[in-house]
């Protein structure tokens, strides 16, 4: 190590130390909160997108793809520079042009950007109903289910203000949670509009600012309180759990037009068999909710805590704030790496579609070519078949075939290719016949049906 300036501070040093451990290493580790998905966990990948894709489609969603990279004004307007995301957890930097960018740490505000940019307004089919799945960037504390890059399955529907929407969008996640055989349960609450929830979060203020409970609030909550009250309301700290217990429930405070709107959202849900509860303590983290706002959560089987796989809501102004026209708007965010670690928590076997039931051996170097030019056309006619082309050696492939665990193993060698046939293994009895090459697709046909 080299010789360093005294003026550097212990913590400084030892940074730097570590700094010059890792690029003296021969192995450069991956960043904190960052992972790679290796193909044994790709497999629940897999399942989970295919299956969001299949349902998300059969109601009529269009997937949508949005840069990682946005103008950071972007996030600041619409997350809020109130919110965690914006003030402590972003990527943001200011690039080689001066431009002040950040890696998108959700996904929403770049599909109302993009809503708004490409005038899908005047699109033919409307409501615009648009799906992403994509990775999001978020500076937070590593832990269980919580890393730097992350991804989300989003569904946004834009130009529909009807509650019928609301319940459309919620059955669709629930949906999704349950064909995947996770128990999941909606929490839902309303937040009111621009002309409720201001009276609202007055009387909320009033409580918490009463010495006796103001007194047993957290430092955070001390500041919310002055930035963001409703913020206090999904604190997690004890001390502010204990506390809202008195606070006043914004149901009780809505309008008429906003009472009217989230009965009908849960009246549709009841009649969809959706297995909701009221939480008059959910209010979402973003500034942009209004209305309707739903978690799906799922039980924590270690700490027995409600644990949110996802969640959205109603923001009919968004469009608007962010220089669209005025369009009633709403969707949902469901975490992928929570839902695959819930997957796995409860064993739920996976069944692998890709599954190869045949495999081609070979012997001698002509075998091996025509062996590769037949494992092509089974390809082509659709047959799910493996092979192992490098292995010269029979009993290597045929080991590599039992660990796949296919049904059959063809095996081409010398004497085959020279009398024309080929020779078929049960791999579950072990008895191998020989059969005419030209009939080879008839008998496969017949074994495997
Ligand atoms: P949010 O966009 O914060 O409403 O989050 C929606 C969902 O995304 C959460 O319920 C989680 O399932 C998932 N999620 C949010 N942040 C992270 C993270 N840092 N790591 C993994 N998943 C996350």
């Amino acid at each position: 190590m080299g010789r360093r300036p005294k003026n550097k501070t212990a913590k400084q040093n030892a940074l730097e130390d570590k700094r010059e451990r890792i690029a003296s290493a021969r192995m450069i580790p991956r960043l904190r909160g960052m992972r790679d998905i290796l193909p044994e966990e790709y497999r629940y990948w897999e399942l989970v997108l295919n299956k969001a894709e299949s349902i998300v489609k059969y109601y009529g969603w269009l997937r949508t793809e949005i840069p990682v990279l946005e103008n950071l004004a972007l996030y600041e307007r619409s997350t809020g520079k109130q919110t965690d995301i914006v003030s402590k957890e972003m990527y943001a930097f200011i690039d080689k042009d001066n431009d002040r960018v950040a890696l998108r740490p959700e996904a929403t505000p770049g599909l109302v950007r993009s809503y708004v940019e490409h005038g899908m307004f005047s699109f033919p089919v409307q409501p615009v109903k648009l799906y992403f799945i994509g990775n999001l960037f978020r500076r937070e504390k590593p832990q269980a289910g919580r890393y730097r890059q992350f991804n989300q399955i989003n569904l946004e529907m834009f130009g529909e203000a009807s509650a019928i929407a609301d319940a459309q969008v919620i059955l669709i996640g629930y949906n999704l949670l349950k064909e995947l055989r996770l128990e999941a349960q909606v929490q839902i609450n309303s937040i009111g509009c621009s002309l409720c929830r201001p009276e609202y979060v007055k009387k909320l203020v009033e409580y918490y600012k009463q010495r006796p409970v103001h007194h047993k609030l957290c430092p955070d909550c001390k500041k919310r309180l002055l930035k963001n009250p409703l913020r206090l309301l999904d604190c997690k700290e004890e001390a502010c759990v204990n506390a809202r217990a008195g606070a006043p429930q914004i149901v009780d405070h809505l309008c008429e037009e906003c009472r009217e709107h989230f009965v009908k959202v849960l009246e549709y849900l009841d009649e969809l068999n959706v297995v909701y509860a009221l939480n008059p303590h959910l209010v979402r983290g973003l500034d942009y909710y209004n209305r309707t706002v739903f978690e799906f959560c799922s039980e924590d089987s270690e700490q027995g805590r409600q644990n949110a796989l996802g969640g959205g809501g109603r923001y009919d102004g968004l469009v608007e704030y962010l220089g669209g026209r005025p369009t009633p708007a709403l969707g949902w965010a469901l975490g992928v790496e929570r839902i695959i670690l819930k997957i796995k928590e409860s064993n739920i076997p996976l069944v692998d579609t890709c599954q190869s039931n045949i495999f081609i051996a070979q012997l001698g170097e002509a075998a091996k070519r025509k062996a590769m030019i037949f494992f092509e056309e089974l390809r082509k006619r659709g047959y799910k078949a493996a092979q192992n082309f490098v292995k010269d050696n029979l009993k290597a492939q045929l080991e590599y075939a039992n660990k796949l665990g296919v049904k059959l193993t063809l095996i081409l060698g010398q004497k085959e290719l020279m009398d024309g046939t080929i020779l078929i293994r049960d791999m579950e009895s072990g008895m191998q016949e020989v059969f005419d090459f030209k009939k080879v697709y008839e008998e496969l046909d017949k074994r495997l049906k």
